[in-house]
């Protein structure tokens, strides 16, 4: 999944990550997760950007929606400074993204349902 607007690109990849390092599905425990990755098109050709690309918390399970917003919201910290300057500070930080972010709350990764349109769970 990607969103390209303005010669900037987001997108999400299954590179076979999980919560520490490569993802070990023997373990109940872990989580297969999503990295990002922001390229800017140079002379016709997408570059990906220094220090702009990092595993998160967003499973790969995560519903489409949830992992759209996450582009956007990638999308959004890095592009006034993407074509300029160093977005590896923003990129750290959003290594943290995950569906709590946008208040989804882990037991309801795979069924949004369970929240309100104000975003609590009916499972609380
Ligand atoms: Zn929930």
């Amino acid at each position: 999944m990607e969103h390209i607007v303005d010669d900037i690109k987001v997108e999400w990849e299954d590179i076979g990550e999980g919560l520490s390092g490569d993802f070990n599905d023997k373990d109940p425990n872990d989580i297969s997760l999503l990295r990002f990755y922001v390229s800017v098109k140079d002379g016709g050709e997408w570059a990906e950007a220094d220090d702009a690309s990092y595993c998160t918390r967003m499973p790969t399970s995560t519903p489409k929606d949830i992992l759209r917003k996450g582009l956007k919201l990638i999308y959004d910290r890095v592009h006034d400074i993407v074509k300029n300057g160093s977005i590896k500070k923003i990129c750290e930080d959003l290594s943290w993204l995950s569906p709590e972010t946008f208040n989804i709350c882990s037991k309801c990764w795979q069924n949004l349902a369970n929240h309100n349109d104000d975003g609590s769970c009916v499972l609380d």
